[in-house]
């Protein structure tokens, strides 16, 4: 029987809700262990923020921290000491991959307010009504008894990649083993990473933070073997290399340089690899490595830029011409090689040979002085406006090119 006066408290205030978390799991796991509490989830099917109001009317041992009635949350303290999460039971949407979770509805049943959290283990619930009896309506007592970490439903780490550390960390703590099911689903979400996602973020921070502080143990280290054989660091920043695939790699130059071979060299083959080299160290450590190997300044300028490459998020001629036109073409090379979406890549970087590298203003800074317009930061912004435009084809030569920017500054 779990012990802890706050809940017989609230039992006797009449609350009816449930205690939900990690504290459920790690009692149930081991009932005869004194319970490390530092904070208390507590679900009220209905309105959990009307309920912590309650609470403090009738008890002064109760303090309210904060509410938040829009997601129908409210901290409450007990004792000046023990912090304690009120949640309205509720549903969620994600917009996007990684993106913060929207509220659906509240005051939903428990049975469905489960289904919005990460792993079965985590989903168990005792009723404040009833402490003896568990809540489980998703297998989570099964899985405990099992040790194992299983994802509540399909494409859940595609909703929330922070789960992916989470599942590391609750592995490496409770020595659990991941479900055949959720390895999976972190292949399938690493061999798809949707484009728009970038990688870090606060919950990622958080989750990794949580993870890399646990005690030292041979589960943690089995963890972070796991972490680099899965090359994890994805996660925190998408353009990091996934540990360097070689043979992906490999094959991949191959169609690259197949698409692009007007434009190829043998020196480019060699400046892209060692670029891949230099990729996974450290700023100060390729500095110093390019240094060491006696790299001239414009291979230094190569193998560091090739680590700043980003590829512009929309199909704009104007946004193509810049990403590309700023860096070396080894370096965009390396950029493409390592991107998500590859195919996407190598259309962008050829499209850009073909049809947007040679496009060159014939107006110049003085034409537009000529214009009438004082010197300043508005000639350069024309300039760049009058390129997106002559990029995307709407003015041809130098005559359309002026009749532009007088249009421009009617
Ligand atoms: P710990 O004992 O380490 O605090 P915990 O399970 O209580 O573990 P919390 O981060 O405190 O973990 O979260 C409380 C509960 O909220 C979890 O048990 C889980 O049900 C749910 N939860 C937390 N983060 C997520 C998430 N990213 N996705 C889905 N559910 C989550
Ligand atoms: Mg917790």
């Amino acid at each position: 029987m779990m012990r802890i006066p706050v809940l017989d408290e609230l039992k006797s205030l009449g609350v009816e809700g449930y205690l939900v978390g990690g504290v459920v799991r790690d009692f149930l796991l081991n009932p005869s262990q004194p319970l490390e509490l530092t904070d208390l989830d507590i679900t009220i099917a209905g309105d959990a923020v009307a309920v912590a109001l309650q609470i403090v009317e009738r008890s002064d041992k109760f303090q309210i921290l904060e509410t938040y009635p829009n997601f129908g949350t409210a901290k409450l303290l007990y004792n000046g000491t023990l912090v304690l999460d009120f949640a309205s039971t509720r549903t969620e949407s994600y917009a996007g991959c990684g993106s913060l979770p929207q509220v659906e509805q509240l005051g939903v049943p428990l049975s469905q307010d489960v289904l919005r959290r990460d792993f079965t283990i985590n989903t168990l619930a005792l009723s404040l009504s009833n402490l003896d009896t568990v809540i489980d309506t998703c297998g989570g007592q099964a899985d405990l008894s099992a040790r194992t970490i299983r994802l509540l439903k399909p494409g859940s780490f595609l909703e929330d990649p922070s789960r992916i550390l989470r599942a590391l960390r609750f592995a490496a703590r409770l020595g659990f083993v991941w479900a055949e099911d959720t390895h999976d689903q972190l292949d399938a979400f690493l061999t798809a990473i949707p484009a728009s996602y970038r990688g870090g973020g606060e919950r990622i921070k958080t989750e990794l933070y949580r993870f890399l502080s646990l005690p030292e143990s041979s589960h943690k280290v089995h963890g972070l073997q796991f972490f680099e054989e899965k090359s994890l660091y994805r996660l925190l920043d998408t353009r990091l290399p996934p540990g360097i695939r070689w043979p992906e790699l490999s094959n991949r130059l191959t169609i690259l340089k197949d698409r692009l071979s007007a434009y190829w060299t043998d020196e480019l083959t060699s400046l892209i690899y060692l670029s891949l080299v230099f990729f996974s160290f450290s700023e100060a450590q390729a500095v110093a490595a390019a240094k060491q190997l006696g790299l001239t300044r414009s291979e230094t300028e190569i193998v560091l830029k090739s680590r700043e490459f980003a590829l512009p998020e929309q199909a704009d001629p104007g946004l193509i011409y810049e990403a590309f036109m700023l860096m070396p073409f080894a370096s965009a090379c390396v950029g493409v090689l390592l991107a998500a979406d590859f195919k996407k890549a190598v259309d962008t970087l050829s499209y850009f040979k073909a049809n947007l590298e040679g496009i060159t203003l014939e107006t110049t800074g003085d034409d537009i002085l000529a214009l009438g317009i004082p010197p300043g930061e508005k000639v350069g912004q024309l300039l760049k406006a009058l390129r997106h435009a002559k990029l995307k084809g709407e003015v041809r030569h130098k005559i359309e090119e002026l009749a532009w920017i007088q249009k421009e500054m009617l």
